[in-house]
């Protein structure tokens, strides 16, 4: 199988200097290797995704000299591949409909019973109010995975803290992933699927053999492994680079325009000032 990676933003504001080092350093491995590197449009929020950045994602990569196999891949335009995916999850009995809000969620996570309030990858751990209620889908209610299941099911029955095969060590990752990710959402109200079994899919579908990705992924990283384990599918490589900080140690953000491509391209940098910046 040829070497495949992909550098995969969402069209909700513009490429910062972090995803430059993500993109330059991805598109560098396939090269070196003579793979591929393929573009994928993460635009699964259609309320945030909007077309002008997703045209300034192909201006800032092509002006950095980052090229791409086509076609790109468009979340957007995957859905049916999405609920496929879905399908076979909730036939194994992994899944349950859940109608909580933020507001709900928040409140019952901060019931006094709950101890600590506990945070995982995507925010707060959910506190499993609806696991048990079998409600039916609708319009108002998302699909999570239930996590304890979904970790029984993934190993085999006498795994004990030695054998390896999730992660090295699944015992102790799916304790972790009970414990510190919880019942993640597998498909959103209104929408297609979620970020993590969308990317799981995606990364199938396009053949990608190693995933290149930012160290803030790590934990996402061991939801995907067991979503691929699940659904019967390869995993790719996994490789969790260092994150670009900003003067204050902070991790850029989206919103941080100062350090946007196009602001420095607008102040005359060059895209070897760029890949200097960035330690590459
Ligand atoms: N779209 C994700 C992000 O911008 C990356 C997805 C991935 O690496 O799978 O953080």
């Amino acid at each position: 199988m040829i070497f495949t990676t992909r550098f995969a933003p969402s069209p909700s504001g513009p490429l910062h200097l972090g995803h430059a080092y993500s993109a330059i350093l991805a598109f560098n491995v396939a090269q070196k290797v003579g793979g591929r590197f393929l573009l994928r449009i993460d635009d699964l929020d259609q309320s945030r995704a909007r077309a002008h950045w997703e045209q300034q994602i192909y201006d800032d990569l092509n002006w950095l000299g980052v090229t791409w196999s086509d076609p790109v891949h468009r979340q957007s335009e995957h859905k049916d591949y999405y609920d496929e995916g879905l399908e076979r999850l909730r036939s194994q009995g992994l899944t349950y409909e859940c109608r909580c809000n933020r507001r709900d969620i928040e409140a019952a996570a901060s019931a006094p019973q709950e101890g600590v309030p506990k945070f995982g990858p995507d925010g707060r751990l959910y506190p499993g109010t609806c696991r048990d209620l079998r409600l039916p889908p609708s319009a108002n209610t998302c699909t999570r995975l239930n996590m304890s299941l979904a970790c029984t099911t993934a190993l085999p029955a006498q795994f004990d803290e030695t054998s390896t095969n999730l992660f090295g060590c699944h015992k102790l990752v799916a304790k972790d992933l009970i414990s510190s990710v919880g019942d993640v959402v597998l498909e959103r109200r209104n929408m297609a699927a979620a970020f993590h079994l969308a990317v799981v899919l995606d990364d199938t579908l396009s053949d990608v053999t190693h995933v290149i990705r930012g160290a803030d992924l790590f934990d996402a990283t061991k939801i995907h492994v067991l979503l691929q384990s699940l659904l019967n599918l390869k995993s790719p490589v996994y490789h969790h680079h260092r994150l670009i900080r900003d003067d204050t140690g902070k991790r850029l953000a989206k919103r941080d325009d100062a350090r946007a491509i196009s602001t420095f391209r607008n102040d005359g940098a060059s895209p070897g000032d760029i890949r200097a910046m960035v330690g590459l």
